[in-house]
């Protein structure tokens, strides 16, 4: 990094801003709510507020922002954001006439992977995977210090690779897709499902801790699918790291569990990559955008 720069994500709730010096420290921290009834015009406008409130009139930083969802390499047009308001306008667009700048635009899963690999658990890793678990699942590859885009913006998509035909059906068309698989809402159902019982992931690893044995089964199928989709993975990609993010990736039981499910499936006769929990938290999306506008070539 040479400079200052701005980061900012977009989050269905609050957009949190962040300027961050040429070292990587964030000089500067400031959130607004997104407000995002007042429709895509007034969001617009709050993220061009938090801007001023992070530079000086005039000062022009490097700016990248992070955002759920998914930008089309095609038309520029954002999918599959929870901020509904925002899916199917040209955000990118918009922002960069709007603050007079070239803007940098990411979805989550890479901001987080950019940040893990830079700042984070994957500090100095050649090739970092950063992987997603939470209401949504997703991924992110960065080589050198970079996010690998792919010429059609879906490299990294983990999230709907699919590990099982005629699976359960995904929001994106798609059966057996990891996330429909992987998400807290999917072990949640699966956990539904087995037991007529409503809980959330918290409370099912509280259950299995207390030695329920449904709430055993439904994890150690979770566990066997994590196993074979990771597995995948590390067999096309053979990262340095893969690092772990979003609500999941808080259950300790993972990272006890999860290597010999990856091995299980590896085309090797030993798992060598370290699966590490994250460690910047939830900053690690406004730290990746800020990175963005330093360490991308195609934003
Ligand atoms: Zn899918």
């Amino acid at each position: 990094m040479t400079r200052e720069s701005l980061g900012i994500d977009l989050g269905g709730t609050k957009i949190e801003g962040i300027r961050m010096g040429a070292d990587g420290k964030v000089l500067h921290r400031h959130r607004v709510p997104t407000e995002q009834e007042g429709g895509y015009e007034h969001i617009l406008g709050r993220i061009a507020q938090l801007v001023s409130e992070l530079e000086t009139a005039g000062e022009g930083l490097p700016l990248g922002i992070g955002t759920p969802g998914s930008l089309s390499a095609r038309d520029g047009l954002l999918k599959n954001s929870n901020t509904q308001c925002l899916n199917g306008q040209p955000i990118h667009e918009d922002l960069q006439k709007r603050l007079g700048r070239r803007i940098h635009l990411e979805n989550d899963a890479n901001c987080f992977a950019l940040a893990e690999a830079r700042l984070g658990a994957g500090r100095d890793a050649a090739v970092a995977f950063g992987v997603i678990l939470g209401t949504g699942v997703g991924g992110g590859i960065v080589l050198s210090g970079r996010i690998w885009n792919g010429p059609q913006h879906i490299a990294g998509e983990w999230g709907h690779h699919k590990i099982i035909a005629d699976g359960p059906l995904c929001y994106c068309g798609g059966r057996g897709c990891v996330e429909s698989l992987l998400s807290g809402p999917a072990l949640a159902e699966a956990y539904r499902t087995a037991t007529g019982k409503i809980s959330d992931a918290e409370g099912i690893l509280a259950s299995l801790r207390d030695g329920d044995s449904a709430a055993h089964e439904v994890f150690s199928r979770w566990i066997r699918h994590f196993g074979i989709a990771m597995a995948n993975v590390i067999n096309i990609l053979d990262p340095d790291v893969v690092v772990l993010g979003g609500g999941l990736s808080n259950i300790d039981e993972i990272y006890q569990l999860a290597p010999a499910a990856i091995a299980a499936n590896l085309f090797n006769d030993e798992l060598r990559t370290p699966i590490l929990r994250h460690q910047l938290g939830d900053s690690a999306g406004v730290l990746g955008a800020a990175l963005l506008a330093n360490s991308t070539d195609n934003g």
